[in-house]
């Protein structure tokens, strides 16, 4: 075998849980370690070790995608009551991917990986959609009150209080005059940094993949703060992208989120549609399955600041992972977190001047498709393949199938 590519800055990596921690060893292992003299920054986000170290060492992984510019994440648990009491943990500790995205502050992309012989289910989908999903605020950075029991009957309001004390009060819900005297209330936020930043993102997305930029949002309903994102979005159109676009011969187009959905089903695809936090953390699991499987769809955190964090868009695989441990043969999709270390390693050769690693990475992504249209695939694949002589393998001839064709 010819020489292993060097690489000159290291990749941030981050380790995961379960099947997907499965996955990631054999991907380094079978695909990266036998080509590549794979220089990383090893951080285990696992859970036993966010427990030992009580989440800070996601808090410390973050920082060292600032400091280093790429980072590479596997899947990892979000504790709930259930993972509290499985993996015997002191706190209920915030999503990682939250964390991060809290202090990284950036655009999620989400693109899915087309193959011969997965057809999506919508028909006239014959090019990719790539949902860009606005990773601050809103929801996800909420602060949220059950109204009830002492509170029952208590007035609900905004309060703004300024440095110099100013105060400033809009009324929410009064809880206590004639209606029901319990229920629920939510505080949320954005920063106008963070929406500049976002439009920014999707803007210089649209012009290095030449394709249109499409936004939907609901300010007719929310007339402050919906209508904030629309202007900020109009506002940077025009001062920025309005004649780079034109050259471009591509389009910026706003619509309200419930016609957006509707032009998107009938659309042949090939876009970017920006997406609030929300509304992309709904619509790329969507899109994702009705181009074929969660599996399927690269996702990559780009910070305005200039970091990238590459990640699959699906979680552990849980039920996988309790066949794995109890010796059963497993057939989980690699392709999502495998394309996620191409993606950072591609980014680092583009950083860093490597063009080897570009190379490499074109190369594993291109042998990775090749094996799925030659008929090798997961079971996920399996059932949705319309190819004729497919075969449905286990996890790990899964990769060594790719690795074989990044030998022939
Ligand atoms: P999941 O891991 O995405 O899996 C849900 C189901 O989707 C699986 O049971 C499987 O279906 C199918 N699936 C997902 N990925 C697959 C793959 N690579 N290959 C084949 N099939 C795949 O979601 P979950 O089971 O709801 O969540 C498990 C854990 O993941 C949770 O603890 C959650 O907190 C975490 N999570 C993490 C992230 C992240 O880190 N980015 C995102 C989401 C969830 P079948 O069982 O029918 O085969
Ligand atoms: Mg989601």
């Amino acid at each position: 075998m010819s020489e292993k590519i060097a690489m000159t800055t290291p990749l941030v990596e981050l380790d995961g849980d379960e099947m997907t921690r499965v996955i990631w060893a054999w991907i380094k292992e079978i695909l990266i370690e036998p080509f590549v003299q794979l220089k990383t920054l090893y951080f285990d986000l696992g859970l036993a070790e966010r427990e030992r170290t009580h989440d800070e060492v996601t808090i410390q992984a973050s920082e060292a995608i600032k400091r280093f510019g790429v980072g590479v994440k596997c899947a990892t648990i979000t504790p709930n009551a259930e993972r509290v009491e499985e993996y015997g943990l002191s706190e209920m500790y915030r999503s990682p991917n939250g964390t991060i995205r809290a202090i990284l502050d950036g655009t999620v992309f989400r693109t899915p990986i087309l193959t011969r012989g997965i057809v999506p289910y919508i028909a006239n989908w014959r090019k990719p959609i790539t949902i860009a999903r606005h990773a601050y605020g809103d929801i996800y950075r909420s602060c949220e009150m059950r109204v009830a029991d002492e509170l029952a009957g208590a007035k609900l309001e905004l309060v703004a209080t300024t440095p110099g004390g100013k105060e400033q009060r809009a009324l929410i819900y009064d809880f206590g005059t004639a209606g029901p005297s319990t229920g629920i209330v939510q505080g949320i936020h954005n920063t106008d940094e963070s929406i500049e930043a976002f439009a920014h993102a999707c803007m210089a997305f649209a012009l290095e993949s030449k394709q249109d930029l499409w936004f939907g949002a609901k300010d007719t309903i929310s007339k402050t703060y919906d209508r904030r994102f629309r202007d900020i979005f109009d506002e940077i159109f025009w001062g920025h992208y309005k004649q780079r676009f034109d050259a471009a011969g591509i389009e910026y187009f706003y619509t309200l989120i419930d016609d957006a959905v509707a032009r998107v089903i009938r659309s042949e695809g090939g876009f970017i549609w920006a997406c609030r936090n929300y509304d992309g953390d709904v619509m790329s699991d969507m899109v994702a399955t009705a181009f074929g499987s969660l599996a399927m769809m690269t996702s990559v955190l780009v910070s305005h600041k200039g970091y990238f964090e590459y990640e699959a868009a699906h979680g552990t695989v849980q039920r996988h992972y309790y066949q794995h441990l109890a010796g059963k043969e497993t057939s989980t999709n690699s392709v999502a977190t495998l394309f996620a270390w191409t993606g950072a390693l591609r980014k680092r050769g583009e950083l860093d001047r490597l063009p080897q690693l570009g190379a490499f990475a074109d190369k594993l992504e291109a042998a990775c498709k090749a094996t799925i249209e030659s008929g090798v695939m997961t079971g996920d694949l399996f059932v949705l393949s319309t190819l004729p002589h497919k075969q449905k393998v286990d996890t790990k001839t899964f990769l060594v199938e790719v690795a074989r064709r990044m030998t022939e």
